[in-house]
């Protein structure tokens, strides 16, 4: 991925920082993990597509990018299930963390991001299936530590335009647009000769195009920027929030364990 420098929260230096956050104190949360994307596409689809949409939302509507949570969760709940349908018994090769650790880091990102100063929040996860959990996450934030927050996973964007899937043609379609060079075609009908069978490949990845994905990648980023010109700022001073002052939040959270959707199978 190369990143956007100059909207970049690690690559800033303070007077640049301070200087977008006054401007719009929005901070951009991108998410995905490595997981199987088929033969014709890198593990990373998922992330290199949140980084694509928070880094050009950010240089078209203000604010910031904070660093890429790259981990994300998978194999718990109904990931199981999904993974047996998709690898059979291949090692996917994933990069997955558990529904806890996940959603209490996200607890603490937002009070990074608070503590930080900045006043809204728009997460943006590459991997669909946990964004029930992720905005529980943010409620439960907000309820205690007010923040606006937009947080949705790339097919809600364009729900009703587009359909999302799972490594095909709504997939490829986006990485087509964004980076061509790590997609390779020629490989999609190693499903039928290679011992790593289907490797979570769609079947109809073949119908991808850069021009289906640039539309796709367009009607997201109207959706992000409808929310964040939905947001509205003043001039209150938060105080600081302590590490300790997030346990009991994390406590209640995980004693709401068996209704995570991210836990369960159906
Ligand atoms: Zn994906």
């Amino acid at each position: 991925m190369i990143f956007d420098e100059g909207v970049r929260w690690e690559m800033l230096k303070p007077a640049e920082f301070l200087e977008r956050r006054a401007v719009k104190p929005v901070v951009y949360l991108p998410m995905g993990l490595c997981e199987p994307h088929g033969h014709i596409a890198p593990f990373g689809l998922d992330t290199i597509e949140a980084d694509w949409l928070c880094d050009q939302a950010a240089r078209r509507f203000g604010g910031i990018v904070a660093p890429t949570m790259a981990y994300h969760i998978h194999e718990a709940g109904y990931h199981g299930p999904w993974l047996e349908e998709v690898m059979g018994t291949v090692n996917p090769l994933l990069a997955a963390l558990p529904p806890h650790l996940l959603l209490e880091t996200l607890l603490y990102q937002f009070r990074a991001f608070r503590n930080a100063g900045f006043r809204a929040v728009v997460v943006v996860s590459g991997h669909h299936g946990s964004q029930k959990d992720l905005r529980m996450v943010a409620d439960a934030f907000a309820d205690k530590f007010p923040i606006q927050h937009f947080v949705r996973t790339d097919p809600e964007l364009v729900a009703g335009q587009f359909t999302g899937d799972h490594a095909g043609r709504y997939e490829l379609s986006q990485l087509l647009a964004i980076r061509p060079d790590l997609v390779d075609m020629t490989r999609a009908a190693r499903v039928d000769t290679d011992p790593l069978g289907r490797f979570a490949q769609n079947p109809d990845v073949t119908m991808a195009t850069a021009e289906e994905g640039a539309a796709i990648l367009g009607a997201s980023l109207v959706a992000i920027g409808n929310a964040v010109s939905a947001f509205t700022f003043n001039d209150d001073e938060f105080s600081h929030i302590c590490f300790d002052a997030i346990e009991p939040l994390a406590a209640e959270l995980n004693a709401r364990k068996k209704h995570w959707a991210t836990l369960n199978v159906a």
